[in-house]
């Protein structure tokens, strides 16, 4: 698909935003974080890690949801494409490979770098 507008933008970020939306509701709210490494007997391994793991899937589709719905607020005030750090346009290219980018690949590098 060739991507020319917010508009398009805006149509992808929503449809992501349903499908994690989707995902997070189906996906079982796990409480009990894993109670620590190391510590627990063998039969328990497999549980342990399939817990951290699953609460660590569960925590990245909600980073993800949350990411989609800043994204689409920005659409909402105005200040979608622009970068939050700098005030810059965002690069047309990094928008289209990553919708819900904040940041210019300028101000993300730098951040990163920290
Ligand atoms: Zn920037």
């Amino acid at each position: 698909m060739v991507v020319r507008s917010y508009e398009q933008l805006r149509v992808v970020l929503e449809k992501e935003r349903r499908r994690l939306a989707t995902a997070v509701a189906r996906h079982p709210v796990l409480v009990r974080e894993p109670a620590g490494y190391g510590n627990h007997v063998a039969d328990d391994a497999t549980d342990v890690f399939d817990q951290a793991a699953s609460n660590s899937l569960f925590r990245k589709l909600k980073q993800d949801l949350d990411e989609m719905e800043a994204a689409l607020a920005r659409f909402e005030n105005g200040t979608y494409g622009r970068c939050q750090k700098c005030g810059e346009r965002i690069e047309w290219a990094r928008l289209e490979a990553l919708p819900q980018a904040r940041f210019c690949l300028r101000c993300q590098r730098r951040q990163e770098i920290r």
